[in-house]
């Protein structure tokens, strides 16, 4: 192994040599891979097949010791740090061109105390993980809708998924985490020990260290509970969201509703000449007393007669699987989002538009119900500021060609364009693009919280080792404070897609 080139955190390039590298490897269970080591393709994969990006050093840890030490080494030399969690992030962040990347993807154990209803999960677990444990215990912790995805990055973002109305975000249900700070110390974060850091840990992202482990309140869910999902043709949208608005509008906190513009699947309850056309599909997932389901989910079924219903009674664990197929690794992807304050005809008609000029027929735009529990959190009180929207919007254009990137990437920017009016600003940091316009991110998605969290960060990350997959610079009490924040890390590659 010859010496190997990383991004240090002040934007030039360090060499570490085979001997540094022996060290490092001496000192953790885990294992060190760069370019000669032969599982290195293979690690420097992630699901999104768009992003193609070649680190200098993949640290794989076994265990919180692994993190520190691999924290401790790159401190001391001044190496920028990224982190690696489930590897879904759509912008790849986890990964950086020349980059050091503390990879957590062996470290995915869940352990569950249901006297107590708390669940703890490693820092590199996926949401099936944490789901398959809980469930056995009739528990469920308020994650995301696909299984594959990364706990660590989809909680310390925010984390929306099924149990959102009644239960909140995944943070709000987060009572502590253990996390290697930028000294190399593992710590834990809760209400009452570094208070500061579990407030920004709760929607301010990776910035802050490396969460080696999560601690959930969980509750109980199912084991079986209420999915619909009527397929209604894309000519009649405009009646059947607005159905969709109303209806949740005055629809118990245990149904969450997910209004999916997209294509027919080829499902055998689909009519054959029907697969792949344009259509809304009513996604609503009703947790609350399993007797009271069919009903509470019958306005959505019944806008008149939909195309197909692919819903039912079903265990939840399998809800939590049901969209799975949908996205697979290696296929092509830009998901972009933007908050809605009004969801009316106007806007109706603009994203039944989009839907029919999608280049890609796997492309869809997400329609998510928020408020309730999530917005019953004051705006302060984590780091995720924007809890007063009603709805969120998913652009996620999904295609299989690379060739074909720059149109559909063209068209997921162009809705977003689009739904500028409708909206008071704010994106959701887990769909956010490939991170463009980075201060206009962070401003629109932590609004006042923003200068507390680089307070914290200059508390504790003061050199700025971790990148987090949108950086958050150190404020007024460090080096790098006026420094917009893209400068403040070394190139992703993100910037061009
Ligand atoms: C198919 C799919 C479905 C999705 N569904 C949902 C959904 O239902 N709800 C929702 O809210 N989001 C959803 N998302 C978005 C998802 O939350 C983000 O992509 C999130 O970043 C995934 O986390 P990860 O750990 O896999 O990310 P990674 O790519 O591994 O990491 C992303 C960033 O998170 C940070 N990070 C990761 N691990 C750690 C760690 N241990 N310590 C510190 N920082 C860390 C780093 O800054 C890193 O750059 C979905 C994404 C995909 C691809």
């Amino acid at each position: 192994m010859s010496a190997i080139k990383v991004n240090a955190r002040d934007g030039g390039t360090l060499s570490l040599s085979r001997e540094e590298l022996a060290s490092l490897q001496s000192r953790i269970r885990g294992e060190i891979i760069t370019t000669g080591n032969g599982s290195y393709e293979a690690a420097r994969k992630v699901w999104n097949g768009l992003i193609d990006r070649k680190p200098g050093v993949i640290v794989r840890c076994r265990e919180a010791a692994d993190v520190a030490a691999a924290v401790t080494f790159a401190g001391e030399r001044g190496i920028a740090v990224s982190a690696r969690g489930g590897g879904h992030n759509v912008a790849g962040a986890c990964l950086v061109e020349n980059g050091y990347t503390i990879d957590l993807s062996y470290m995915r154990a869940v352990r569950v105390d249901p006297e107590n209803r708390v669940a703890v999960a490693e820092g590199g677990a996926r949401l099936g993980d944490l789901d398959r444990a809980t469930q056995a215990f009739g528990l469920a912790a308020p994650v995301g809708v696909v299984s594959a995805t990364g706990v660590a990055g989809l909680t310390l973002h925010g984390g929306v998924g099924w149990l959102l109305r009644n239960h909140g975000l995944s943070i709000d249900n987060l009572l502590s985490a253990e996390i290697v700070t930028a000294d190399g110390r593992l710590r834990r974060a809760d209400a009452n020990e570094n208070a500061d850091l579990f407030w920004a840990l709760r929607g301010g992202g990776g910035s802050f260290g490396v969460v080696t482990a999560f601690e959930f309140k969980v509750h109980p869910v199912g084991p079986d509970v209420w999915l619909s999902a009527p397929i209604y043709p894309l000519e009649r949208a405009g009646e059947v969201m607005a159905a969709f608005r109303d209806y949740l509008e005055s629809a118990p906190d245990e149904l969450m509703g997910l209004g999916v513009y997209w294509s027919a699947p080829e499902a055998p309850q689909v009519p054959k000449h029907l697969h792949g056309v344009p259509v809304v599909i009513l996604l609503g997932c009703y947790t609350g007393p399993f007797e009271k389901g069919e009903k509470v989910l019958e306005p959505l079924r019944r806008i008149g007669t939909p195309i197909a219903d692919l819903g039912g009674p079903m265990r939840f664990v399998d809800v939590q699987t049901f969209l799975d197929a949908d996205y697979p690794d290696g296929k092509f992807y830009y998901w972009k989002s933007i908050y809605l304050d009004r969801l009316d005809a106007e806007a109706i008609r603009v994203l039944s538009d989009h839907t029919a000029a999608r280049p890609s027929p796997l492309s869809s735009i997400d329609v998510w119900t928020l408020g309730r529990a999530m917005s019953r959190v004051e705006s302060t009180a984590t780091a995720f500021f924007r809890r007063d929207a009603p709805y969120m919007i998913g652009i996620e254009a999904n295609w299989e060609r690379r060739e074909d990137a720059e149109a559909n990437i063209q068209w997921a920017r162009a809705v977003f364009e689009d739904l500028k009016k409708f909206s008071n600003g704010g994106n959701y940091l887990n769909f956010p693009g490939f991170f463009e316009e980075p201060e206009r991110l962070l401003t629109g998605s932590f609004g006042e919280n923003l200068k507390r969290l680089k307070s914290i960060k200059a508390r504790h990350d003061p050199k700025n080792l971790f990148l987090g997959a949108i950086n958050i610079p150190p404020g007024p009490s460090a080096a790098l404070q006026d420094r917009p924040a893209r400068e403040a890390r070394p190139s992703t590659g993100m910037e061009a897609p």
